[in-house]
């Protein structure tokens, strides 16, 4: 059986004026943002990211680079206090993941395992995954070693003046590993293929690096640790003749790309080749009137806490115009 959702928005015919799928920062600051207009906002946090809400940074330690912590905060902290802010101003919070969701017609129609919701503003703020290699010890050296954000780990203690290595050959890992040289001693790009997929511009930005050294046909393979089971190298191997070595580095930097939660939306708004959500440049507004896009789902460009926090705010205030005007 479907449960009935608490009154807000127009209760009395069981519609919602928004609901918001997501609970990384640009969810819980568009619900802030949301909440405080008036909207009386209902969340779905989702728990796809480590069976928490809160995204994202929920698998960090330290963020260094959220304005108004001048000493950092760990990236639960962070976002605890952004849900205790959105709780405090009445949004509504459901710890489900959506499942369906019908945006065809308005009223819209939001489904989770628990309930139905029907609402006329939706923001999707369902973030993006970073893609992994999937090696044995992965897990096991996720942020002690293995990153995929050279923005948010390269200044950190753990690689500051080390050598490091990043994989892959588009312009993610060239800029990751441009990124990384600002602190690095040195940095290995290891790429698959016999070339580099970056543009002309990040590829001579590279060869005329001297701190970086381009492996081609190189694979990792695993990460290799010392007796204090700290990262002491990557064990790589040579795709065109098999050969395996260990490169001596103390991090390994993921630039392999991002995978868009967008799914549940495929077919029903305009997404780009790589499932990212489109939307108006400039403002949060998706193909379909109504839908507002926040956050890493939208972004493949600056992928950071605050970006995604300030599209939350611009979705929000998106929508609270959008039913103004459609009252
Ligand atoms: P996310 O944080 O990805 O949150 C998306 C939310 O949507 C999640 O709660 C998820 O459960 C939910 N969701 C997905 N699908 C559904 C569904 N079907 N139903 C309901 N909910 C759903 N950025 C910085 O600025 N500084 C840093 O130091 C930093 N460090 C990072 C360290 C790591 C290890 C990682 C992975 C990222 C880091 N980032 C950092 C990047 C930052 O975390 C992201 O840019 C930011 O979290 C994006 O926010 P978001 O709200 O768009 O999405």
């Amino acid at each position: 059986e479907v449960a009935a959702v608490s009154p807000s928005g127009d209760s009395s015919i069981g519609i919602e004026n928004l609901v918001i799928i997501g609970s990384g920062p640009a969810g819980y600051t568009a619900a802030i943002y949301a909440a405080r207009a008036n909207l009386k906002p209902v969340v779905f946090e989702g728990y796809q990211v480590g069976g928490v809400p809160g995204g994202q940074l929920m698998t960090t330690t330290e963020v260094e680079n959220f304005p108004g912590f001048p000493e950092g905060i760990t990236g639960p902290d962070l976002m605890d206090r952004m849900r205790c802010q959105a709780e405090r101003w009445g949004a509504e919070l459901f710890q489900e993941d959506v499942e369906f969701v019908d945006v065809r017609t308005n009223p819209f129609i939001i489904r989770s395992s628990e309930r139905e919701v029907k609402c006329h503003g939706l923001i999707i703020a369902t973030g993006a995954n970073a893609k992994r290699l999937r090696l044995p010890c992965e897990d096991e050296f996720w942020s002690r070693g293995i990153s995929a954000c050279a923005i948010c780990d390269g200044a950190s203690p753990l690689f500051k003046g080390q050598v490091l290595a990043v994989v892959g050959g588009g312009d993610t890992a060239t800029e990751e590993a441009l990124y990384l040289t600002k602190y690095a001693r040195h940095v290995h790009l290891l790429v698959r293929k016999s070339h580099l997929r970056a543009s002309k511009a990040m590829q001579d930005r590279v060869f005329n690096n001297p701190n970086i050294t381009v492996h081609f046909n190189t694979q990792a393979m695993d990460v290799v640790s010392n007796s204090k089971g700290q990262m002491s190298g990557v064990l790589t191997k040579r795709v065109d003749t098999g050969e395996e070595s260990v490169l001596d580095v103390k991090g390994l930097f993921y630039g392999i790309g991002h995978t868009p939660n967008s799914h549940l939306l495929e077919g029903q708004i305009e997404l780009d080749s790589s499932g990212y959500i489109l939307v108006k440049e400039g403002t949060a507004k998706t193909s379909v009137e109504g839908v507002f896009a926040a956050g890493d789902v939208q972004d493949h460009e600056w992928r950071q806490a605050i970006t995604a926090a300030g599209s939350g705010c611009v979705a929000a205030l998106s929508v609270e115009r959008y039913l103004v005007a459609n009252n």
